[in-house]
Order: C-alpha cells, then structure tokens, then sequence
C-alpha cells in the first residue's frame, strides 16, 4: 500500500472550486471532510437530490428499493444540451443494441456506467461516488464539462444500501472516539452475517444472470432501458491488496471479443498513468477472471459492454483506519482517493476512444443477429406435460431480455442431448420451445445455455458450468444448425373453470408454482392428501405426487372450501382437474391409505453462528419470498429450548459445526418424537457418528501415492485444483418411487465440494452419483473416483420421525430451479 501523499488528488480533480459556489460539496452539504466517516444512506441519497436539484448536468431516478425499503438511485450526467435530449439519446442507443429498430446514428455520447457498493462491507466506494458526482456536476469544472458533451454517465451509488447501512451502522456504534488502527481491535471484525450480502444475505454480484433478488431484477430492467458501453463494478478486497483494475485475469469466457479485451487493456493503461505519476501502486491480470456470468462485469460484458471490476484494499476489516502487514496506515481517504480517481480516469478514457466504443458496440450486436459466435445456433427445450418449469425458464429469459418463442410444425434437428452430452438427431415437436442465437442477445443466451462451457484455464474461483437446462431439470437439446421460432413468446395453458362441487380436486406436482398452492392452501387449513404411487382417473394418468384436496377430509371449511382451493390454484397458475368420483381406474382410490395425509410441517430453520450467511440466507429467502410459507429463525442459543414434535421440520443449513458445542442429542430425541430434521452439507458431520444415524462420509484415499517424482513449487496452484471441485454439474440417480423425488423427471445437482457419503444402507437413497466425473464443469481428476457411487440425497427413520440428507446445497444462490422443487418436497412429503 503506497504512502498517503495529500497534495495528491492527481490532475483529475480539475481547479477545486474552494470559493463559494452555487453547487456545496459533499463536505459542506454533509457538515464533514470525506474520508472522516462513513455516511449514512439516507444522507447520500439526500446529497444526490440536491445536486440533482442544483446542477443543471445530473437528473436523478429512483429506480426501485430495497427488501428494507431504502431506495435505489440512478444520477444520469451530462451536459445540459444532452440532459435537454436525453430520451433521444438513449432510445438511439437502443438502437445500436439492436433492442429497438432501426438504423442507430454513427455518432453520439458514449454511455458510461459505475456501479458503486454491491457488496455492503466494501463501503469506500459510496463515499468515492459522492466525491465523483459533485466533480462531474460542478458547473465550474470544464474538464469534466468537456467530457459531459460527449459522454452520458449512469451513477449508481449504492446497489445494495441493506448491506452497505448494516456495516456502516455497526461501524459506527464500535468506533471509540477516534479510529484504532490495530488490526485486532473490534471494529475490524464484522459479526455475523456481515455487510457483504444483502438483506437476505445473497451476494448481489453473483445474481445478474438470475435476477433472484428484487435489488437485482430493478437494476436489470433500468440497465436494459440503457446499455451503456462501459460499466464499472467498484469493490474492495482485502486490506493489503494493492489497487487492481482490468484487464481481467483467465479465464476470460471465449465470448468475449478482441476488441473488448483490447479496450479493457487501452483503459486500464490510462489509469496506470495516474497511478504512476503519484507512485501507487496496482495490479492487472491477476484473481479477477471473466467467466461466471452472475458478475458485475461479466454480465455486461456478456452484453457487448467493456465490463470491469475495480478493486481497493480495506474491505469490510478497514474501517476508518487500520494497520497494514506493511506497517502503514490505510484510510478511508486514501480509499476514497483510489476509486475516485479510476472513476474519472475511466470517464476520460471512454471519451478517448468514444467513436471506436459506439461502432464496435453496434457491430457487436448486429452481428450477433447475422453471424452468432458461440458453437450453438439455438437451443431447443422440450414442452413439458407440466408448464410450471417453463413458466419460471421464460420469465428469466425475459429478465434477462433474451427472445423465444415456440415452434408450430414439427421438424428434424440436430444438436446435443444435454442430458447425454451426446450428438444426435432430435424431433422437433410443436410446442417445443426454441431460444435462436440469432438475436441481439444471442452471445448472454449461449452463455447462459452452454452444456459444457470452454474453461480455457480452470484456476477460477466460481463455479465453472450453470447451463438453465440442467438448473429447471428440463429436457434439451443444444443444436448446431439453426432453428427459429415458428411464433414469438410462449403461452401457458389455459385454465379451464373446475365443476361446481367436485368429490375431490387433483393439482399435479412438479414446479414450484404447485408448491406455491400447496404452501398456500395449508395455510389456509385445506386438508391435502398426495397419491404416492401413480393413478389413472376418468382416462387420465395422474403421476406420483399429485395433491389430493376431497371434500370429505374439509368438512370443516364448509363453503370456504372451494373458493379457497379456486383462488390459490388461479393465483399460481395450477389446473384443477375435478372428480366426482374417489373410484379410481388404476392406482389406489383417493380414498385408500396410500394417498397419504400430508401434515402441515411448521419449519424452524437454524440462523447465525455457525451457519454459513449464505446458506442460511438462501433457505430463508426460499419460505419469505419463492414459497410464501413461514419459517421460525431461530438461533443456536434457542435451540436447547426447542421442543420438537411430531408435524416439526428443523433445518440446520451448512456451516462448520462442532459436534460438542451442540444439542445433538436432544434434537434426535426431538426427532425420534416424530420430528423432520433436513441437514444440508457442513451441518451432515453434526449427525455422522450419532447413535442410530445410518449416514457414512467416505474416507478419502492417499492421493499422494498417485504423484511420481518430487512436487515442483510451482505448480503448487495447479496441483491444488486436481482435488477441487471449484462448482460443476453432476446427473444424478433418482429413485423415482420416493416422495422426495416426486415432480423431479431428471435432475442435475451443483457440486461445489469434494464432499462425498457412502450410500445408504439402512434408509433410502432418493438422489445418487453413479459415476464421478461431471455433465458440465471442471472438476479435478483425483476427485473421480472419490464421488463415484456417493449420496447426493438421502433419508432414514429414526424412531418415529425423519432425517433428511442434502449433501449438496439446492437452493445455492436461488436460481437451481429443479432444487428448489426437490427442497419443497423435503419441506412436504418429507416424512
Ligand atoms: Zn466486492
């Protein structure tokens, strides 16, 4: 970490207007020097209205809030002249990225994007935009004037104002009356959960592709309305990190061009400059790769943007001042200093290379309508017999602004069965879905429905395959040859109104919108039975898992009854097939013992130390906002309180537990009371060696007989990949006659871990490996034989109740859809 020099704002911080102004600085609006505390959103989002009201360079939206209600804010800056034409501007960008017709014009601003603060705890970069937004606003500043004439810049300084409010208030209340710089002191160590993550602890820059949070899929639609050239991801790593910027390090995704890679090069080149001028110093090419498409800069990138990730040190341990391994001291204004100055340094660059940004920009998506890049023409998803998985595919493509539609002849193709990772000719049916890579957002629909995406270098610290076929369990094809849609969109099926006052209403299982009415008719005191086996009712077959709702079991609703049912099965889209009759043709009747009662579970999950935020986050976030069913969270000093019966579900989420620190014991009598308890990855070694419990962990082999001859210093990173499983996707065995399994033709799992259990031998095996090399994603070759024949699902009794073992995370950042339906099972028909 360089040393602080104050004379030192470099060159950019053009004539500091000191005298008075029309226009106050962050200082004099907000009563403090920058860099002497952190400021509080609310009084940022203050600021930014003001100079939104007093500078004639900067209009302000709000373009949507967060889960805890603070807004979300876009300063879009330029000259006056530009701001007076703004919606011409931006709807002849549109053009240029094909997502309106017509011919763009050769010329006009280039469109500049900075993204401030996604992860919470990296809080300097907030306090930088305030600093970058009064200098691109001050009338007085002419360099900046001169940019503006020729560049349209998008400020975001907050995208995740949750997390940023839940550091900078914890901060605050640990600070003593000045900063302590001793790394050990308290307000360097963050409690659970951390900043980092939003308010249900997903990490923000992992969620572009999926939109799962609602900060996300705000942010995705006002970006659309824009699709600006350049877009800048600010963060912080950590505390003695030098500065980095791009150009990325590998792997770089094969999509990227030549030329977007060459402009990331011409751009970090104009910040080293100043770097350098002032002795700072940096690092490009290294850690920060351009693979996995959730990020803040890839995702751009992935939509014909230059898209980089800026990183300074400090991070959530920094605070306002700590001690470095060096021996100086970092501050905040020296922080601050750093991204303002890459901020304005990017600015600059863009105007630079302006004319070669737009053409290129344009080129990008007209070719990717004429001649797409990627191995892929069009990816080709079969119509399910049930549309809820279809449902959820489409409302992401839409998201995402990728186009689709549906085929209404049937036809010959051929291409890869994702399912076989083989080659072969495939039927095109009518109904079928079809996503043509000719289109303006061919090159994000390649990248998100690779099979198997090219790793041109595995040292990655993200997962390295996520197609969208394996995440909904849908059957696909990646074809080589093109195909378009016979018509635009897709269209669910129309419902049609049940009869007047049925015996019995049957709904089908298998997505997440029929878990929806389930969760929601429980709630509602429905009684719900489901047919564990298959049945066939006046002609047609009902699969396992089909909900059962008869009048006789709901009595006690009287009338209620069927407006009930009506409303929950139109709210979520669910057919209702109704009988008059329990006489079934096949199958047990509706009223025989084998169509199960389903209880309503009452769900506990486990939150804080030592759950890992994410996992915990995930599943919670599962029941507040995809399920709408309740969940208790409850923390680990409750849970000696805790009296599980009959009818419970404790879910203990991954983490790294100490068997001896736990009531183990306790909860398994909770469990052999008749209680459900699901653990999932970290929190199965808490069961492994308990009395009863059947679960084994496979005993890793001696690698180091494998290795011939001495081990080179330096191939210590690449030799450390070869047992990791950096994130991949595995098919996996189902036993299709197990509830768990229900609603589930086919799934893949996401392995992120060497993690591997024998199976079952006592209890059932519900999910399994049957060989150990991935469908898609780089996995280490010592790691084969390790997860061959390994459990990836799994369930005992244990006296009167059930253990649930989930060795991998389904709900892993919220967009495995198909894991979503087999968690849903467990929370259900777990028992
Ligand atoms: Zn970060």
């Amino acid at each position: 970490m360089g040393r602080f020099r104050l004379a030192c704002w470099t060159g950019l911080l053009l004539a500091a207007p000191l005298t008075a102004q029309p226009l106050l600085s962050p200082e004099a609006f907000l009563g403090y020097p920058l860099g002497t505390r952190f400021t509080p959103h609310h009084r940022v989002v203050a600021y930014f209205e003001y100079v939104a009201r007093t500078s004639p360079r900067v209009q302000l939206v709000q373009y949507g809030e967060t889960y805890e209600g603070r807004p979300l804010l876009l300063a879009i800056i330029s000259s006056p002249e530009n701001l007076a034409r703004i919606e011409a501007l931006r709807t002849d960008n549109l053009r240029r990225a094909g997502r309106l017709p017509g011919t763009p014009s050769p010329d006009g601003p280039v469109f500049v994007w900075l993204s401030y603060n996604v992860h919470g705890n990296e809080a300097v970069s907030t306090e930088a935009a305030l600093l970058t937004l009064y200098t691109l606003a001050h009338p007085d500043s002419q360099r900046t004037g001169a940019w503006l004439e020729q560049a349209v810049v998008l400020l975001d300084p907050c995208l995740n104002p949750d997390g940023r409010e839940r550091y900078v208030q914890w901060y605050h209340r640990m600070l003593g009356a000045r900063p302590n710089p001793d790394p050990l002191a308290r307000e360097h160590h963050e409690p659970w959960p951390g900043g980092r993550t939003n308010h249900y602890y997903f990490d923000l820059n992992r969620d572009w592709a999926w939109g799962t949070q609602q900060e996300t899929r705000a942010r995705l639609a006002i970006y659309q309305q824009w699709m600006p050239q350049i877009h800048v991801d600010f963060h912080e790593q950590s505390v003695d990190e030098p500065y980095y910027f791009a150009p990325a390090a590998r792997p770089i995704h094969p999509l990227i061009t030549d030329w977007q890679r060459a402009l990331q090069d011409s751009i970090g080149r104009n910040h080293a400059r100043y770097f350098d001028a002032d002795g700072r110093l940096y690092f490009t090419r290294e850690v920060f790769d351009l693979f996995y498409p959730g990020y803040g800069d890839t995702w751009p990138t992935f939509n014909g943007a230059i898209g980089m990730t800026y990183e300074q040190g400090g991070g959530g341990r920094a605070g306002l001042a700590i001690q470095t391994g060096e021996g100086d001291t970092l501050t905040l204004a020296q922080r601050i200093r750093n991204h303002y100055t890459t901020g304005l340094s990017t600015i600059e660059a863009a105007v630079r290379h302006r004319r070669t940004l737009l053409t290129q920009f344009a080129r990008y998506f007209a070719r990717a309508q004429t001649q797409p890049a990627g191995r892929y023409q069009a990816f080709l998803i079969r119509n399910s017999t049930y549309p809820d998985r279809l449902a959820a595919l489409t409302a992401l493509l839409e998201q995402q602004g990728i186009r689709y539609g549906t085929l209404t002849r049937a036809r010959t193709v051929e291409g890869i069965d994702y399912s076989t990772g083989t080659r072969r000719r495939i039927e095109a049916r009518p109904g079928d879905l079809v996503v043509s890579a000719y289109q303006p957002a061919g090159v994000l629909a390649q990248v998100l429905f690779d099979p198997t995406p090219v790793l041109p270098d595995s040292l990655t610290y993200d997962i390295t395959s996520w197609a969208l076929p394996y995440a909904f369990g849908l059957e696909a094809y990646a074809l080589t040859e093109r195909l378009e849609p016979d018509q635009e969109g897709w269209q669910r099926p129309a419902l049609s109104p049940p009869s007047s006052r049925p015996y019995a209403y049957l709904v089908r299982w298998g997505g997440l919108d029929a878990a929806r009415f389930l969760a929601e008719v429980l709630q509602r005191g429905v009684r719900v039975r489901m047919a564990e086996e298959p049945l066939r009712l006046n002609g047609q077959r009902f699969e396992a898992g089909t909900l059962i709702l008869t009048r006789a079991d709901n009595e006690h609703l009287g009338a209620r009854f069927d407006p009930i049912v009506r409303r929950a099965a139109r709210r979520w889209h669910q057919p209702l097939y109704s009988t008059s009759t329990g006489f079934v043709e096949e199958g047990p009747d509706l009223g025989s013992s084998r169509v199960r009662f389903l209880r309503k579970p009452h769900v506990y999950l486990l939150a804080g130390p030592p759950t890992s935020a994410y996992a915990t986050g995930a599943i919670w976030h599962f029941f507040d906002q995809v399920l709408h069913y309740p969940v208790t969270l409850i923390e680990r000093d409750e849970l000696n309180e805790l009296l599980l019966e009959a009818g419970d579900v404790l879910i203990l989420p991954h983490g790294v537990y100490r068997s001896s620190e736990w009531p183990i014991e306790a909860l398994l009598e909770g469990v052999r009371r008749g209680a459900r308890l699901i653990a999932l990855e970290g929190a199965l070694n808490l069961l492994t060696g308990q009395q009863g419990v059947h679960l084994k962990q496979r005993q890793a082999k001696g690698d180091q007989q494998e290795r011939t001859g001495p081990r080179r210093y330096g191939d210590r990173e690449r030799e450390a990949i070869s047992d990791r499983v950096p994130g991949a996707i595995y098919r996996v065995q189902l036993d299709p006659t197990h509830p768990l399994a229900f609603g589930l033709p086919r799934y893949f799992t996401l392995k992120r871990s060497t993690r591997a259990y024998e199976l079952l031998k006592d209890g059932w095996n519900v999910a399994w490996l049957d060989e150990g090399r991935p469908r898609s994603g780089f996995a280490g070759y010592r790691t084969f034989d390790r997860l061959r024949e390994t459990l990836v699902v799994g369930t005992q009794r244990l006296g009167r109740g059930t253990l649930v073992f989930f060795v991998d995370d389904p709900l892993f950042r919220g967009f495995w859809h198909a894991g979503q339906v087999l968690f849903a099972n467990a929370v259900f028909f777990g028992e």
